[in-house]
């Protein structure tokens, strides 16, 4: 078969960080790439598409609606569209700049790179409290009338305010609650519990432990405001009377905000297919991973490189052990200057360690990593 990458000069990694988007992701299932293949034989409306893969797979998660989107970044994004637009066209085509009210809040110790998807949707984040925690008082008195949301990330530090409370004091207010669930779910039964805590849009990644395309995800919640999100997706407006999607008035919007952010039918089926697997418990990519991170612990402890198991899947390496004056940097580099480049997780250098994840890791890495690792120790 024609190895496209090679064929024009792309160098295959080793990739020890996990589903990170700047190596491309993890692989999925064979099963998902063919999935991917066939969706791409026949064309097909995309409108309905998107209804039919979201019925599917809101019957699957047990949860009211789905819509597929570009990943989570681009859930989020779809999501501040919805909250500040709604059904009203006149809205959705002034994104992403709008003098109607667009400010989406944030307790401060939620605040993340990833908040950048928000403004891209027209939103304006305004952070509330300070990293150690937001009391839910300072939170209630910030939403004003210019804010239509709260964009909530699970399981981050701090003392910070419930999902529960926050969803009661916006609700009070008609305020939205726009979940960030990345890294939260999986576990998939984590999500009928967001939705319970009162989440109205829960954005998560397709390309993620759900093991599915690198550029998908899935936007779920409500019926009445998952069926709007095509309004800000779909280019389905050529001509007024033709115009298919729900319409609470007399005009289509325009190409929406989320038009840069479009999914194939390639993205759709490959998504449905690993959200299958995953709930079956058929899906096969981490029991690879995690194989060859036990190859990687036995080779590293046998060569003398102590490693600890902190989380219950990934390993860490204190750096003290690898480099004789600490500095992670040039241990980094090394790795990576190799003919195979190797990389590790750099997240948690501030407290000393390495991190080796096995999420990524193909047939034979495990033993390549931990040989990597000892050659360049210094
Ligand atoms: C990975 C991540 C995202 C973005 O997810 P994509 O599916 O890659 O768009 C958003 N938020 C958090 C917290 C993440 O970790």
């Amino acid at each position: 078969m024609d190895d496209v990458l090679q064929r024009i000069g792309v160098r295959r990694v080793i990739n020890a960080v996990g589903p990170a988007t700047r190596l491309g992701g993890i692989a999925p299932d064979i099963e998902v790439v063919e999935a991917m293949r066939s969706a791409v034989s026949y064309p097909v409306r995309i409108d309905e598409l998107m209804s039919a893969s979201g019925h599917h797979l809101a019957r699957l998660l047990g949860v009211p609606a789905v819509y597929i989107t570009a990943g989570a970044a681009a859930g989020l994004a779809l999501g501040t569209a919805v909250a500040i637009a709604r059904g009203d066209s006149g809205l959705a085509d002034s994104l992403p700049r709008t003098e109607a009210p667009h400010g989406i809040l944030i307790q401060a110790a939620h605040r993340d790179p990833y908040d950048r998807a928000v403004e891209v949707g027209g939103g304006r984040l305004v952070a509330v409290g300070y990293p150690e925690g937001t009391h839910l008082g300072e939170l209630e008195r910030s939403l004003t009338d210019d804010v239509v949301a709260v964009l909530h990330r699970p399981g981050r530090p701090g003392n910070g305010a419930s999902l529960r409370e926050v969803a009661r004091v916006a609700h009070e207010r008609g305020k939205l609650v726009l979940v960030d669930a990345a890294v939260h779910v999986p576990p998939a039964d984590r999500l009928a519990a967001l939705l319970d805590d009162g989440a109205d849009l829960v954005a998560m990644s397709g390309g993620k432990a759900f093991g599915g395309p690198q550029a998908s995800g899935l936007l779920c919640g409500a019926p009445e405001l998952v069926s709007l999100v095509g309004r800000f997706h779909q280019d389905m407006d050529e001509r007024a009377t033709t115009w298919p999607l729900p319409s609470g008035d007399a005009t289509p919007p325009r190409h929406g905000v989320g038009r840069i952010a479009k999914v194939g039918r390639e993205q759709v089926a490959g998504l449905v297919v690993a959200v299958e697997r995953y709930l079956e418990g058929r899906s096969t990519w981490l029991d690879r991973g995690r194989a060859e991170l036990d190859i990687a612990e036995e080779t590293l402890v046998r060569a003398g490189v102590p490693v600890r198991r902190e989380r219950l899947h990934s390993l860490d390496v204190d750096i003290l052990e690898v480099t004789a004056r600490g500095d992670p940097d040039v241990f980094i580099h090394r790795l990576r200057d190799r003919a195979v480049p190797v990389f590790v997780g750099e997240s948690e250098v501030w407290r000393g360690v390495l991190t080796l994840n096995p999420m990524g890791l193909l047939a034979g890495d495990g033993r390549m990593l931990a040989e990597a690792i000892v050659e360049v120790r210094g």
